[in-house]
């Protein structure tokens, strides 16, 4: 039986280990590694912020990922050898025939100056967790949403999160009291999608949000509570609601297997430049934006590579980079955008406006992988 080493359990390592299931079942002799207590969807650290939940509500634990064939363990990978196939972690050492790196991609505070030190970011489940608490004590001053470097995941989300907290101003009576400015180093909102960065950018102009595009912040300053971008323009402000730079947790980056930060694959087939070595989802540079429901996408034609390979499965299709991402426009409506990356010459991003079925759309997108990954 071909032993299939999946490393984290996000939204690739998820997708991965149910789709080996679905095929292998017991046949299968997959073991998948994360050091959480469970997943958490990405768009969760807004509900955190600006929906009232609980991490308790949002989180799933790892208990309920019960797949025939597959062995989840709760481990911190702390080494990893490509070339062997052969990862270490706090609790021993895994080999195997096929390994798949899917741990995502990590925080690097320390590149930004004065990051870590504000501790102020709202990537992470806890530094999503610190602003609920803080964001309700704002209701005067100047509120800054600022990116800290490209690429990052879930290109619309910062955009989100200025809509998100114009609307908790208002619902408090204190939004004229506020200003709001959004810093991104993107020369729009959702560069695929001139639509969709149109109609944000139209969102913006409505609410008095001001949008400084094409910059990023390059440094913070806790004590004077100023930001200083790349062009080296001051800003001040009151509350900051970072996105740290990001990069491949030190442990890949540690394997040799990364260039420029992340492992480098063949956006078709997702496999890395070592034999039987594949990566999918953030930690990976395949061609398509930072996001869940592209690690997904990655995921499942990894599971057609293996099952060929190993199962005699068919002949596994072309990785598309296509998916939908659903983005919260403020006041109940949510959009979305439908991106395809790598099916033909040009990136695209058609624009589905906010609309009931959007809405419906989004909530059965989290609902099919509550149930599909962790039988809810
Ligand atoms: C605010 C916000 C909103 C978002 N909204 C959306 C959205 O609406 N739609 C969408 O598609 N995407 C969204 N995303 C992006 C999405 O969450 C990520 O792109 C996605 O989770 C990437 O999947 P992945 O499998 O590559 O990695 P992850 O889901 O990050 O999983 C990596 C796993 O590896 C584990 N891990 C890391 N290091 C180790 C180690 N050393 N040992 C053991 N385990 C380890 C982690 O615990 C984690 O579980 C959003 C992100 C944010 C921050």
């Amino acid at each position: 039986m071909a032993r299939i080493l999946i490393l984290g359990a996000g939204f690739g390592g998820l997708e991965l280990s149910t789709k080996l299931s679905e095929a292998l079942g017991d046949d299968a002799e997959v073991t998948l590694i994360d050091r959480g207590e469970g997943f958490v969807f990405g768009y969760s650290k807004l509900d955190l912020m600006f929906h009232g939940k609980s991490v308790e509500e949002v989180r799933l634990p790892y208990a309920d990922h019960v797949k025939p064939g597959v062995r989840l363990l709760r481990e911190t990978v702390t080494a990893i050898d490509p070339a062997a196939k052969r990862v270490t972690t706090d609790a021993g050492v895994h080999e195997a025939d096929y390994l798949v790196i899917a741990l995502g991609a990590d925080y690097d505070l320390d590149a930004t100056p004065g990051l870590a030190e504000l501790d102020s970011e709202f990537y992470s489940v806890p530094g999503a967790e610190k602003l609920a608490a803080v964001i309700p004590a704002f209701s005067s001053g100047r509120a800054l949403i600022g990116v800290c470097g490209a690429p990052f995941k879930c290109p619309p989300a910062p955009s989100e999160c200025a809509l998100l907290l114009d609307d908790e101003l208002r619902r408090r009576g204190v939004r004229d009291d506020c200003e709001i400015a959004f810093v991104i180093p993107f020369g729009s909102p959702v560069p695929p999608s001139p639509e969709t960065s149109a109609a944000l950018e139209s969102e913006f102009a409505r609410r008095g949000i001001e949008l400084i595009a094409g910059r990023r912040i390059a440094s913070v300053d806790p004590a004077r509570k100023i930001a200083v971008l790349d062009d080296g323009a001051e800003l001040p402000f009151d509350l900051f609601l970072g996105v740290p730079k990001h990069r491949a947790p030190d442990v890949v980056i540690e394997s040799g297997i990364t260039e420029d930060g992340y492992v480098p694959v063949d956006p078709a087939t997702l496999a890395s430049n070592v034999p039987g070595v594949y990566a999918v989802g953030d930690v990976a540079t395949a061609g398509v934006p930072k996001a869940g429901i592209f690690a997904e996408g990655a995921a499942k034609i990894v599971a057609q590579h293996l099952l060929a390979q190993i199962a005699d499965g068919a002949e596994p299709s072309r990785h598309l980079g296509q998916g939908t991402c659903y983005i919260e426009f403020g006041e109940g409506r949510i959009g979305s955008v439908d991106i395809d990356f790598l099916s033909g010459p040009e990136r695209t991003g058609h624009f589905n406006p906010p609309s009931a079925e959007q809405m419906a759309l989004k909530e059965k997108f989290g609902a099919d992988r509550r149930s599909r990954w962790f039988g809810r």
